[in-house]
């Protein structure tokens, strides 16, 4: 009988609808996911597999949480979609406007990819400039002016420039190094009247999980500021997720532009920007850059989203998501420590990834010159003892507010069998 995968790959391409899912990193086919549950996904052929992946990112309240699926049902009652607005929007704007620092309108869409590409279309819109900045190993979506040297999935598959990208699009793109003062002050002394905004991913987590150095956050902001520059942060991935507000919460940096996604869908497919009203209002209908989505602001997806963010608002897990990745990831050090293996494991609450090196990892250079090799066989090990880790050396692993510390402790020990193998 043909598997599943030999199935999906004679109808869809590489078998899967988002390439990082096909296992091509670590090599292998990849399983199939039943239902989920928790911190735990069910796979078609029957296995329990705890899970560090989180649907990539949105799942921080778990699987199948009863609040979000028990407001899905309600909303479900009520219809689908209206092609007019609809309460849930405004209440989740609200909430949105209320709770990240530099926001004081949002637009909803339907994924980060369209989040980012109509932010970059408003700071150019707004400034009257045509470039953009962004960093090596950012990953934004895949909007054709943000596929040059991404992260994630691009970078999994050793494309970071895809085919398909005008040279005149990427043109337009200047890509810089992260991490690097000089660089950016370089640039934008020679060149800042012509750079409509720089996008960054303020902690970048789609090359594993590079951390600003002290102060560079706020060197974006000060030089983009100096030039009339649109400073955006993507947090797609960390909004909600490292703090109720994000890493501008925890960070105390203000972009002029925020993209949002993944929870703020509570797992149905949402994106949103927002930022200073002066700024979200040259979008139409008022303004003269367009943007627009047939199920933009659907009202299944709000309350989705609404519940999610709720939930999250009224539990504040922000502590506990701290003290586990703290000891998923301490408790990753002492295994390899013992065993003499080099590996960071940088972390913020909720999210953490492996680099296998010994030097601590700033840069992007740092990023591809840590051992991939060796990730390989922890990832397939890991599987084995029913973990399943992103089955990819860029991707950060994500926690959810049910990883408890017997599931820590369960995975720790898949680690200890998983580092004997190597
Ligand atoms: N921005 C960041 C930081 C992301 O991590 C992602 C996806 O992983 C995106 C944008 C694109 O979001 P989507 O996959 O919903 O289009």
């Amino acid at each position: 009988m043909k598997t599943l995968f030999s199935r999906a790959k004679t109808v869809i391409p590489g078998g899967v609808n988002s390439p990082v899912r096909s296992f091509k990193a670590v090599s292998g086919e990849p399983f199939f996911t039943e239902s989920a549950k928790g911190a735990y996904l069910i796979t078609e052929d029957g296995r329990n597999l705890v899970d560090y992946v989180g649907t990539w990112g949105p799942a921080i309240h778990g699987h199948n949480c009863k609040e979000i699926r028990d407001a899905l049902f309600d909303a479900l009652g009520k219809g689908t979609s209206f092609g007019t607005p609809s309460p849930p929007e405004v209440t989740i704007a609200e909430k949105i406007v209320s709770i990240v620092p530099s926001i004081e309108k949002v637009r909803m869409c339907n994924s980060g990819t369209e989040a980012t590409m109509s932010a970059i279309r408003l700071a150019r819109g707004y400034t009257g400039r045509d470039k953009i900045i962004k960093f090596a190993g950012c990953y934004h979506g895949h909007g054709d002016s943000l596929l040059v040297q991404a992260g994630s999935g691009a970078l999994t598959l050793g494309k970071p420039d895809s085919a398909g990208v005008p040279e005149s699009f990427a043109e337009q793109t200047v890509v810089l190094p992260f991490n690097d003062f000089a660089v950016i002050d370089k640039v934008f002394s020679e060149r800042g009247e012509e750079i409509a905004g720089l996008i960054v991913e303020p902690y970048p987590a789609n090359c594993g999980l590079m951390l600003p150095l002290p102060g560079y956050l706020e060197h974006l902001r000060k030089v983009t500021a100096r030039h009339q520059t649109i400073l955006i942060f993507d947090e797609v991935m960390t909004g909600f997720r490292v703090a109720l507000g994000g890493v501008q919460e925890r960070e105390g940096v203000m972009p002029d532009l925020t993209t949002l996604g993944k929870i703020i869908g509570g797992g149905l497919p949402v994106g949103a920007l927002g930022g200073k009203s002066e700024i979200m209002d040259f979008l139409a209908p008022d303004g003269p850059v367009y943007q627009a989505g047939t199920l933009s602001g659907n009202p299944i997806a709000m309350v989705a989203g609404l519940t999610s963010i709720e939930k999250l608002e009224k539990e504040n897990p922000y502590h506990f998501l701290k003290e586990k990745t703290d000891q998923l990831k301490n408790g990753i050090l002492a295994i390899t420590k013992e065993k003499g293996i080099a590996l960071q494991v940088p972390a913020v609450p909720s999210m953490l990834c492996l680099y296998f090196t010994g030097e601590t990892v700033t840069t992007f250079e740092k990023v591809m010159s840590s051992s991939l090799e060796t990730f390989s066989p922890v990832f397939h090990a890991l599987l084995e003892e029913g973990i399943y880790w992103p089955p990819s050396p860029y991707e950060t692993a994500f926690m959810s507010t049910v990883h408890d510390s017997d599931l820590i402790s369960k995975t720790l020990e898949a680690f200890k069998k998983a580092f004997k193998k190597l």
